[in-house]
Formats: structure tokens, C-alpha cells, sequence
């Protein structure tokens, strides 16, 4: 493990870059070297909010640093990050990687050339309330994923599956670990030019299949998750960071450690359902996920999402986008 701190830059800080300051500046183990935007006016406002140097060149800032935070709209995603990774620098990537697979591919291929480290930015990965899930064998049947959010205009520049719908992507593949075999989706435009609301149905080659629906002019924010298996169902609230466990077991000794257990007979024999609420401490997950950034810098670690991960994301997401822009033309 290398003992010095790691020099960090954060390009882009609109409304989620700043926060990636922040957080840098008070993260042990990190010297926040500095931030660049293209906004002159926005770099200079955060500069001072925080108390960080800003830089007028990328170049410049890349001299100085050993890792960047890319957090500037998706479509400028690629070429940022080309740059930062011909210079050798590791890269902490906001969500989606890339605006197309094409994209994604050439960074992770440069990422490997370069020996750089490549981590995207599915915040939900580290939700404590999904990670409450890792005690209980997993292993579902059928999942259902909702995520709604009001309007703004952040964002709008991809549609509702690259924006909101690929982080339920990305926890569905890391709870299935399986190849898809087929989806069917569907969505439409309201309120912009590109989908707003779609609805995605993926059978995995195991048969597991997911439910994903993502909208992003609802009027009250939702993202909730709800697993099911042979024996066991779960909901998981990640906004409410809430998990909430339904197992059935054989005898009631079984449930001693649950917080309730209700008996039921069936085919005459009796038998339990056990319901837990694990506890679970909210946490601040942006500076969770830069820390463990910075620490798979340290300990030369894979970053708890990787490259990878994220390109595995977007490949499923663009496919349901095709299928929506198929069904809509
Ligand atoms: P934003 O528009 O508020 O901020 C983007 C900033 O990048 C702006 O200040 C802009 O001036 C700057 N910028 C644009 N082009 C640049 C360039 N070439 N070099 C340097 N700076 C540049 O956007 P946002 O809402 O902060 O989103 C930024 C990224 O973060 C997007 O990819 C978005 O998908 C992602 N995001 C992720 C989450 C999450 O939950 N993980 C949440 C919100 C946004």
C-alpha cells in the first residue's frame, strides 16, 4: 500500500462535481490538487466555496494530479477521459460511462495500455441497504426495480435509461450473475425529446427475469427493489435505506435472531415465516465511493464498480433504448 496521500483533480463541478470536491478536500489519504470546468464563472464560485485552486487548462491540472473525478455532462464523458487516461491518470467516472459501447471500449482498452484504473460512478452499489442483502443467500427468481423522479432539466441530455434506469441496471447485474438472453422494452417521450418513461422485461439465461421501470416526471421520487426466490422475498427502499426480509423456515428455533415470526400451516404441517429488519446506518454514499476509489488507488485494488461493471451497464441500457427508438419510429 503507498503511504503518500494521492493527488486528486475534479474536472466538471456543476451540481455533482462540487460534491466531489468537498468531500476530496475532507477525505483522509487525499490532496485535492484542484478543479477545472469549461464554466470560467463556476469553476471560480466553487474555487472559493470551497477554498480549492482552480485551474483554466485541463492540461495543467493533469500535470499536477495522480487521479481526476470526471463529473461533466455523459456527452463529454469519452474524449475527458481520453485525455485524462493518455496521461496516466486513474479515473473516477460519473454514471453512464459513455454515451455509446464504442466509447466505453476504447477507454477500458487505453485504461489496460496505461495501467490506470477506471471507476464508475453507481453510487447505489454501496446503498447499505442493498449491501444489507449480502448476510441472506441471494439468489432470486423474479426482481422487480422502480425508480421515479421529478423533473429537472440535469440530465436531460441522455434519455431516462441512460440517466435514472442504469443504476438499477447495474445493481441487477450485480445481483444476477448471469448473461441476458432477451429483453423487451418500451417507452415513451413527454416531456422531452427523448424517452422519459421506459419499462424494461430481461430473462437471464439462468431464467431469472426483472422488471425495471424508470420515469423521470413523476411527482414523487421512488426507488425501491423487490426480490423474490423460493422461500424468501425482500423490499429494499434505498431512499428510506430500508430492508426488510420474509424467509420461510422449517421450526421456529430458526427464527430466533428475526424481529417477528409468524406460523402457518400448510398441507398440514406447520411451518414459519421469519421477517427481519436488518439495521442499517445511512451513510453518505458519494464520499463512500470516493473513498473507495481512492483506497483501489492505494492497495492497487478493482474499485467496488469497475470499468467494466460500467460498460456492462451501458451495453444492456443502449439496447433498451434501441428498442424503445425501434418501437417509437
Ligand atoms: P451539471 O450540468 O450540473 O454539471 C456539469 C459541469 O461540467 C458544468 O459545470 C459544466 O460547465 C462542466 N463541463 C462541461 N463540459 C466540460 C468539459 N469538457 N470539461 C470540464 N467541465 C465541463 O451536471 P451534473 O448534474 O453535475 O452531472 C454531471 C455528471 O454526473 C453526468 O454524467 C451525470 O450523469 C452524473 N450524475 C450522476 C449522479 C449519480 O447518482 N451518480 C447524479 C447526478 C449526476
Amino acid at each position: 500500500m503507498r503511504n503518500e496521500p494521492v493527488k486528486v483533480g475534479v474536472i466538471g463541478v456543476g451540481h455533482l462535481g462540487q460534491h466531489h470536491a468537498k468531500h476530496y478536500k475532507k477525505l483522509s489519504g487525499t490532496n485535492i490538487v484542484g478543479i477545472f470546468d469549461t464554466d470560467i464563472k463556476r469553476s471560480k464560485k466553487i474555487s472559493e466555496r470551497y477554498n480549492i485552486p482552480f485551474y483554466d487548462s485541463l492540461i495543467k491540472l493533469l500535470k499536477e494530479v495522480d487521479a481526476v473525478s470526471i463529473v461533466t455532462p455523459t456527452k463529454f464523458h469519452s474524449v475527458v477521459a481520453k485525455i485524462c487516461i493518455e496521461n496516466g491518470k486513474h479515473i473516477f467516472i460519473e454514471k453512464p460511462i459513455t454515451k455509446t459501447l464504442k466509447e466505453a471500449d476504447e477507454l477500458l482498452e487505453l485504461a489496460k495500455q496505461k495501467k490506470v484504473l477506471i471507476q464508475v460512478g453507481h453510487i447505489e452499489r454501496l446503498n447499505p441497504a442493498l449491501l444489507a442483502l449480502k448476510t441472506y443467500n441471494i439468489a432470486p427468481t423474479f426482481i422487480e426495480l422502480q425508480r421515479l423522479a421529478p423533473y429537472t432539466s440535469r440530465g436531460t441530455d441522455v434519455p431516462v435509461v441512460l440517466d435514472k434506469m442504469i443504476h438499477d441496471i447495474d445493481i441487477l447485474l450485480s445481483l444476477v450473475n448471469n448473461p441476458v438472453r432477451t429483453i423487451q422494452a418500451k417507452g415513451l417521450s413527454i416531456l422531452t425529446d427523448s424517452v422519459d418513461i421506459a419499462h424494461a422485461r430481461i430473462r437471464f439465461e439462468d431464467g431469472t427475469v426483472a422488471s425495471i421501470m424508470s420515469s423521470r416526471i413523476a411527482k414523487d421520487e421512488v426507488r425501491k427493489i423487490k426480490l423474490f426466490q423460493p422461500q424468501l422475498y425482500a423490499t429494499i427502499d434505498l431512499l428510506a435505506c430500508l430492508t426488510e426480509v420474509y424467509k420461510v423456515i422449517g421450526n421456529k428455533e430458526g427464527g430466533e435472531m428475526s424481529d417477528l415470526v409468524v406460523p402457518f400451516e400448510y398441507n398440514k404441517k406447520m411451518q414459519y415465516i421469519a421477517y427481519e429488519k436488518p439495521a442499517i446506518e445511512k451513510v453518505d454514499l458519494l464520499k463512500l465511493e470516493l473513498k473507495n476509489f481512492i483506497l483501489s488507488i492505494k492497495n492497487k485494488e478493482k474499485p467496488i464498480v469497475s470499468g467494466k461493471d460500467g460498460r456492462d451497464a451501458l451495453k444492456v441500457a443502449l439496447e433498451i433504448q434501441n428498442q424503445i427508438t425501434q418501437d417509437i419510429n
